[in-house]
């Protein structure tokens, strides 16, 4: 897939952005409530719904591409996600990992954007310029709520803050480093709801343990509750365990796990053994 570099106006613009971010992130954490349940949503592939009370924030929710090997989000579950039907309803924020096709659909999420004056995206510059190019000139206001993220390999993470959530994202090259796959920008999403639930995204990282000794310190300032990993990360129970100690993470679930593993954890691979994984759309997990 061909992806062309960002110009420098965007690069300036995202710049500011990033500016204000990282002014306005010093403001104070929301008060938690611990008697509201927080509950994640599997919608396919890496796509996964976060909710906390009346908070809601979507993870690479629209995409079409599936390679012949990963779950699409069901036509009726989409077409529900775009309606902002329930329990789609009331998304304050959506966050998208990268722009490979089974993650993201510009023009579906244009669409979404566009029907729900309300919802905010998170993106890497790279994704937000394919938003862009997807988006007509009567869109251009749009782009008010879409924030573009410019990161690279080892820049410190960014921290923003507004409203309900806490919002810090890490650039994590994706899955294929150092040989292949180097020119797209993954980013690895913290996302804290209401001050009291913690969730990581991280797209399609790479699962080499030297990325997050190298950002150990961004992982070490928050324990978060659910980390949603590719499947890969997890791949025999002990680097599943390593994973949860590099991340400050109580508990993974695997995401974008191919269709051929069984709903019946008993009847996976050894390796995919004694791990807890989303394998088909509608399932849900309780965040303690
Ligand atoms: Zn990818």
């Amino acid at each position: 897939m061909e992806i062309t570099p960002v110009s420098g106006s965007i690069r300036r613009r995202y710049a500011v952005i990033v500016a204000t971010a990282l002014f306005v992130g010093f403001a104070s954490v929301a008060q938690a409530d611990d008697s509201v349940t927080a509950r994640a949503h599997y919608l396919g592939n890496a796509g996964v719904m976060v909710e906390h009370g009346a908070t809601r924030i979507l993870f690479d929710p629209l995409f079409r591409e599936d390679f012949d090997d990963y779950e699409l989000v069901p036509p009726e579950m989409q077409r529900a996600l775009l309606a902002g039907a329930a329990p789609w309803d009331g998304v304050d924020a959506v966050f998208v990992s990268h722009y490979h096709d089974d993650h993201y659909d510009p023009a579906l999420m244009v669409a979404y954007l566009k029907a729900h004056p309300g919802i905010r995206m998170y993106a890497p510059a790279q994704a937000v310029e394919r938003l862009h190019a997807a988006a007509s000139p009567a869109d251009g206001g749009m782009f008010e709520r879409v924030h573009g993220l410019a990161l690279a390999y080892g820049d410190a993470s960014i921290r923003i803050e507004m409203d309900s959530l806490l919002i810090e994202a890490l650039f994590v090259p994706h899955s294929g480093w150092p040989g292949s796959n180097t020119e797209v920008e993954n980013l690895a999403f913290r996302v804290t709801l209401d001050g009291a639930a913690t969730v990581t995204h991280l797209g399609d990282a790479d699962g080499d343990v030297v990325h997050f000794a190298g950002s150990a310190e961004h992982w070490e300032q928050r324990r978060t509750h659910l980390a949603l990993p590719p499947y890969w990360f997890l791949y025999g129970s002990d680097k599943g365990s390593l994973l949860l100690q590099d991340l400050n993470a109580d508990h993974a679930t695997g995401i974008h796990v191919p269709k051929s593993v069984s709903d019946d954890p008993s009847a996976r691979p050894a390796a995919l053994q004694g791990i807890d994984l989303f394998t088909r759309p509608g399932e849900s997990r309780d965040i303690p």
